[in-house]
């Protein structure tokens, strides 16, 4: 399968989980989360029904500009980036893309594991891809660590506004970050 069902794929359980996302804004943030990526992501989906690519790595690029250019606040930039790495780093496989692509929203939010963010359930994932776990298991490790995002203080972003206030809430970008992750296993694991 294609990185292009993956990303449709990703907009599609973005769409239909957007309620349950900005729900999940609303507790430690700013109630708009799912209303964000989906307006981007939709926009995204506009884009790949009128344009045609030379390559994947073309592609990807497009949806990182396009999410750059679609999504207000954190998060636009952050997925944007996520894409645009990945795209540049396609050529060598689809785990070291996947990982450069994580290092890419690293590196632009200036947050790391432990911050109650999407990179806690981004980079379990990337590292059991890279461990060349089976797609279940990738999947197993994103949920993990979104999961564990509920105890932590937010560190990074309008929750770390909270302080310790933020404990107790499952983070917002863990939850569509586990959904990019299940996208993938649904469209390249088959
Ligand atoms: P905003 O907070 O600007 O309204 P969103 O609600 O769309 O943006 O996205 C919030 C999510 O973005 C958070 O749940 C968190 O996972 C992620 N996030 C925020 N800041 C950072 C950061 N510096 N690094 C990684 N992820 C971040
Ligand atoms: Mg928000
Ligand atoms: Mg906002």
């Amino acid at each position: 399968m294609s990185v292009e069902a993956w990303v449709r794929e990703f907009a599609r359980l973005v769409t239909a989980e957007a309620p349950r996302l900005t729900e999940l804004d609303s507790a430690i943030g700013d109630a708009d989360h799912g209303a964000n990526l989906s307006r981007g992501l939709n926009a995204v989906v506009s884009a790949l029904d009128t344009s045609s690519f030379p390559d994947d790595g073309a592609l990807l690029k497009k949806v990182g500009m396009v999410l750059v250019s679609t999504v207000g606040g954190a998060s636009g930039p952050l997925y944007g980036t996520f894409f645009l790495r990945a795209a540049g780093a396609l050529g060598d496989g689809f785990p070291a893309a996947f990982r450069a692509g994580v290092d890419g929203v690293a590196a632009r939010g200036k947050s790391t594991t432990g911050e109650k963010t999407m990179l806690d359930a981004l980079v379990p994932a990337a590292e059991a891809l890279a461990a060349g776990k089976d797609w279940a298991a990738v999947v197993d490790a994103a949920e993990t660590g979104r999961d564990a995002t509920i105890p932590l203080v937010a560190r990074k972003g309008r929750a770390s506004y909270l302080g310790e206030r933020s404990a107790g809430h499952l983070d917002p970008g863990a939850a569509s970050a586990t959904l990019l992750v299940t996208a993938a296993a649904t469209t390249l694991g088959a």
